[in-house]
């Protein structure tokens, strides 16, 4: 079989440029396009050295519609607008949408689904397999513990250029806890406190966000009993993480009848 031709699209950004990297050193794949926004300075410069590979021939475009027209698969960690965007184009051309992008609305949530008609999108507010395990830890820590006994806490740090709070991931995470417990996470989420907040209710979790420095991505699920805590956690050392990940998910989901699919799918977690 010939290789998977994947779009990187925001292909200059910080996890742009680790895709880039990643689909290079992937077997069974390669970069067939790259995409930014109109106006960006990346336009028109070679992609493969943008990220450090050497010449590919494959030059930065402003024009998703004509990459998506002659490629298998999308890679897609920009912001949300861009990506509802991005996930109907795919749908247009019935490939593959690989959704990396966090702190997307229910409103985007349901413009992604209505696109997985068309197209197959495995979307996760993160794609790494260690995170993705401890989903399932958390999951099943969350039903071990009673609500009476045990309170749920989600704690996370990422750099300091991160823009939406709590992280996907965090989401992700509480989700996870949420599923445990048989509840559904909104409703029962408390994503800050201040002031004058009165006591814990129970049954909630809680979510606490830190952002500084160039941290990738640290996550603990904190559950905290009467004189005993247990916390389950995940350090993210490298942003090549989350683009092995994502191309794991391209090339299982090369080939699949549309949908809308999540790394557990991938990973058969
Ligand atoms: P970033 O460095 O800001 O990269 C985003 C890129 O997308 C930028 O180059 C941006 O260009 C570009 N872009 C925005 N709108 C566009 C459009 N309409 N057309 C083309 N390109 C567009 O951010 P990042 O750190 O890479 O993170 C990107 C997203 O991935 C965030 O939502 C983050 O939370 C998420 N993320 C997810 C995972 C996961 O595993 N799921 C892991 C890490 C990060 P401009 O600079 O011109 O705006």
């Amino acid at each position: 079989m010939r290789d998977m031709g994947l779009v990187v699209v925001g292909a200059a950004g910080r996890m742009g440029l680790e895709l880039v990297r990643a689909v290079h050193e992937a077997q069974g794949a390669r970069v067939v396009g790259a995409i930014e926004r109109e106006g960006s300075p990346a336009i028109g410069k070679d992609i493969g050295e943008l990220a450090g590979l050497g010449p590919s021939g494959v030059m930065v475009s402003d024009d998703p519609l004509a990459a998506f027209a002659s490629a298998d698969g999308v890679l897609d960690f920009t912001m949300p607008a861009a990506s509802i965007a991005f996930a109907g184009y795919a749908a247009q051309a019935r490939i593959v949408h690989v959704l990396g992008t966090t702190g997307l609305s229910a409103k985007d949530d349901a413009a992604i689904a209505a696109a997985a008609r068309h197209a197959t999108i495995v979307k996760s507010g993160n794609m790494s397999l260690g995170v993705n395990l401890l989903a399932l830890l958390v999951e099943q820590a969350a039903r071990a513990l009673s609500a009476k006994d045990f309170d749920i806490e989600v704690l996370e740090m990422h750099h300091r250029n991160k823009v939406d709070a709590p992280s996907g991931t965090a989401l992700l995470l509480g989700q996870a806890a949420a599923a445990g417990r048989g509840i559904e996470l909104a409703g029962n989420d408390v994503r800050v406190r201040d002031g004058y907040t009165g006591a814990r209710e129970t049954g909630s979790i809680g979510f606490a966000t830190l952002r500084g420095g160039s941290v990738p991505g640290d996550h603990s699920v904190i559950l905290a009993g009467n004189g005993e805590t247990i916390t389950l956690s995940h350090h993210a050392q490298d942003r090549a993480i989350f683009a092995r990940g994502a191309v794991k998910a391209a090339l299982w989901a090369r080939g699949r009848k549309p949908g809308l699919f999540s790394m557990r799918d991938v990973l058969g977690l």
